[in-house]
């Protein structure tokens, strides 16, 4: 966080702890505390001089706090102990007190005069990271402390309720590009947490406190693999861009293959030598390829852009500070913990949104499958099932269910005179009307090629008899009034029995029909009770 206004101002100097050739110590180089800075992780590390800018240290309760220390080692040499206090992420020895992101040893006696505070940073075989140091008053430092563990936590909270909604989601809708999502998330949030010292205090969790360089290699491995995988999926990039593709795809095998390479010990120098550019390309090619394939119509790669860009921009300028650079843009860590969360929101709406497609996709197939393409009515198979369900209701509550079958008349001899696209004209005719007359729960099907069949709940014989007629009558009016050629229809219609299947339902009300038929058309035929 920024500095605070009531942190005393400090000047600082450093040396490498080895001396010099000559045995003389290295000359003091001066910095500023306040601002970034990192020190050569070379043998034994720097030594550290810390002074008041006014030249005077004040009474009262102080600490000394140093921020974003990663895990190197630092050591602290109170005024006028004999021994230093080392402390690091997760093995905080003696007198340091309990800190987020930041290591704070308190200052129960401040130096004689204008003496400095002494320290040592050790880098300990990992990266150097930069770090800014403070004198604050202690209530300062536990405000400053447990608003960054809030912040931290809520980012860290935000990233993790996504990638387990993404699992859920990979399993329910059984689609791996969820599962891509929810894998790079975790192993973002865990580079965060290993680099804050989250996984420490208040993780707590010994199997990465025991090897935080190894665990932050896989996780940086697995979140730049991950975040490949799901971009393929999630945004198409092989059909978008089949090229861009391959070399996402082989850039994530050889991020895989070093990464392994580097656990065998023969081969362990070679490939952290190449794994670090790597990376550093990784991001870039990732924005542009994901830029390409936004470019030519993958609404998703625009999602992932917007998520994406953020978390790689303070990943890079990052990586600067390692450099000197940006050396007052002291709160980049906690920038990376907002960029995580940022993306992890971002993508989740994007995974939404995929979710919802793959539901109309699923709908739109379902209905191709159920309904007929020439009248939009409901097809055979899809409507004797919603009979089978109508059946089992009407014997549940013990109301009646009548049918009506309905075959054209003469209608061979229309398709013959006029066409068969009059004849389908005239089928599209029958079936709006149908619509018209009937009501929503009342069942439509198209059985066969000039053959209606029409389920009513809830209808007895009388009722389903009104309804049949009704329909004839105006198929009637239609046929006559109308330049249209229109056939008459035959309707066979019955009610279900007491022990009947649909099967026997549906041939007793086709018998009535051919009945009608016989009996001269164009009329309606009840199904003979017995
Ligand atoms: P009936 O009064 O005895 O029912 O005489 P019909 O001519 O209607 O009976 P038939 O079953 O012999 O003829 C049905 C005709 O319906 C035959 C077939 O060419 C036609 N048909 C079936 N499906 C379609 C379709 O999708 N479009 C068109 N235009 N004609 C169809
Ligand atoms: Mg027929
Ligand atoms: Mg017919």
């Amino acid at each position: 966080m920024v500095a605070s206004a009531s942190a005393l101002g400090l000047e600082g100097g450093w040396r490498p702890a080895t001396p010099q050739a000559g045995g003389e110590d290295a000359p003091l180089r001066h910095f500023d505390p306040a601002r970034l800075q990192v020190f050569p992780p070379n043998e034994g590390g720097a030594l550290i001089e810390l002074r008041p800018a006014n030249g005077a240290w004040p009474p009262g309760d102080w600490v000394l706090q140093a921020r974003s220390p990663g895990l190197q080692v630092l050591t602290f040499f109170p005024p006028g102990a004999s021994a230093g206090q080392r402390a690091q992420f997760g093995s905080v020895e003696v007198d340091a007190w309990p800190a987020h992101d930041r290591l704070v040893f308190p200052l129960h006696e401040m130096p004689a005069g204008a003496e400095p505070l002494r320290l040592q940073v050790e880098a300990d075989g990992v990266i150097a990271a930069p770090m800014t140091f403070a004198v604050l008053p202690v209530a300062e430092y536990l405000h400053a402390d447990a608003r960054w563990l809030a912040f931290a936590s809520a980012c860290l909270a935000v990233m993790a309720a996504m990638a387990l909604m993404a699992l859920f989601f990979a399993v329910e809708l059984r689609d791996v590009t969820f599962a891509w999502y929810a894998v790079f998330v975790i192993a973002y949030a865990l580079i965060l947490s290993i680099q804050s010292g989250y996984v420490y205090d208040p993780l707590a969790w010994q199997w990465v406190a025991e090897a935080p360089r190894l665990w932050g290699r896989i996780a940086t491995t697995v979140s730049v693999v991950a975040a490949i995988l799901f971009l393929d999926r999630f945004a198409d990039v092989g059909r978008h861009a089949p090229g861009g593709r391959r070399l996402l795809l082989g850039f994530a095998g050889l991020t895989t293959l070093l990464s392994l390479l580097g656990l065998a010990p023969a081969l362990a120098p070679l490939a952290r030598v190449l794994i670090n550019p790597l990376l550093i390309l990784g991001g870039p090619l990732i924005v542009v390829v994901a830029a390409l394939v936004a470019w030519r119509g993958s609404r998703y790669a625009i999602f992932y852009l917007v998520g994406w860009v953020p978390l790689l921009a303070v990943t890079v300028l990052g990586s600067l500070q390692l450099y000197g650079l940006l050396a007052d843009w002291t709160w980049s860590g906690d920038a990376a913990l907002a960029a995580g969360a940022f993306d992890a929101l971002v993508l989740s709406l994007g995974l939404a949104d995929r979710s919802l497609a793959l539901r109309r996709d699923r709908d739109r197939a379902r209905r191709l499958a159920d309904v007929d393409p020439l009248t939009g009515l409901w097809n055979r198979r899809a409507w004797s099932e919603r009979l089978a369900v109508l059946e089992e209701a009407a014997r549940r509550t013990r109301r009646p269910l009548s049918l009506l079958f309905m075959d054209l008349d003469h209608f061979k001899d229309l398709n013959d005179l006029h066409g068969h696209e009059a004849g389908d004209t005239a089928l599209r005719l029958v079936a709006d009307l149908m619509r018209r007359v009937l009501r929503n729960h009342e069942q439509i099907g198209r059985y066969g090629g000039e053959e209606f069949v029409v389920s009513l709940p809830g209808a007895d014989a009388a009722q389903a008899m009104q309804v049949a007629e009704r329909i004839r009558e105006q198929l009637q009016d239609l046929s006559t009034s109308t330049s249209q050629r229109v056939p008459t229809v035959s309707v066979g219609v019955a009610t279900l029995r007491p022990g009947e299947d649909t099967r026997a339902l549906i041939q007793r009300a086709d018998a009535a029909m051919y009945a009608a038929k016989a009996a001269g058309r164009n009329r309606v035929v009840q199904a003979e009770e017995g």
